[in-house]
Parts: structure tokens; sequence; C-alpha cells
């Protein structure tokens, strides 16, 4: 979805969210999949969120993986305190495209 990664590029974290139901489309897409409207407006999200799995990464310490729940939704980002546990709260500190345009994501304990 552009837009999504029209905000994200600039570093902003925008939902997509549905107009006729509000629901929130995750992953980003152009239609509602509840109702099928094409009404979408891009949502500000509370940047805290809870540590739902965490996983230390053998081979880079400094990346360790995390999935996050962040007002209902889950995304996979790099956890940058390794000091976490499951039912950890952390904020999204940072968001992005990478080199390759793809998202990333990264989380710092509160
Ligand atoms: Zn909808």
């Amino acid at each position: 979805m552009k837009e999504f990664l029209d905000f994200l590029r600039k570093g902003k974290f925008r939902v997509p969210t549905c107009n006729n139901c509000n629901a929130k489309i995750w992953p980003p897409s152009n239609i509602c999949k509840e109702c099928f409207s094409r009404e979408i407006r891009m949502s500000k999200l509370d940047p805290e969120g809870q540590l739902i799995e965490f996983s230390e990464s053998f081979i880079d310490k400094n990346k360790n993986l995390g999935l996050v729940e962040i007002s209902g939704i889950r995304v996979i980002g790099i956890i940058n305190d390794g000091n976490v546990n499951q039912g950890s709260i952390v904020k999204l500190s940072k968001c992005g495209l990478d080199i390759n345009n793809s998202p990333y994501y990264e989380f710092t304990p509160t």
C-alpha cells in the first residue's frame, strides 16, 4: 500500500483504518477485509505495545526480534534492549524502510 509506505519512509507509523466500519487493516491493504470498503484513512496509533514473543538472535546479538502487539495489530520488530521478557511494555521508537524498501520497526522498553 503506497500511502502506508510513504508515511513509513518519513519514519511515521500510520495504520490504514476503514472509514466505514473502523476496522484496522493489517497487513496494510487498499481494501477493508471486513466490509470491502475502499474508504480508508491513515490513523496514528498509540506507540506503546506489549511484547508477545521474544527471541534472542544467535546470529547477531544486536538484532533481537520480537512480536509486538500495538493497538490490536501485531508487528515483528527489532527490540533494542535485550533486557525484556514476554509481556514487557515496549514503545515504537523508530520505523522506516530499509535499503531494500522493506519496512522495519524498532522497539525500546518503556
Ligand atoms: Zn470496513
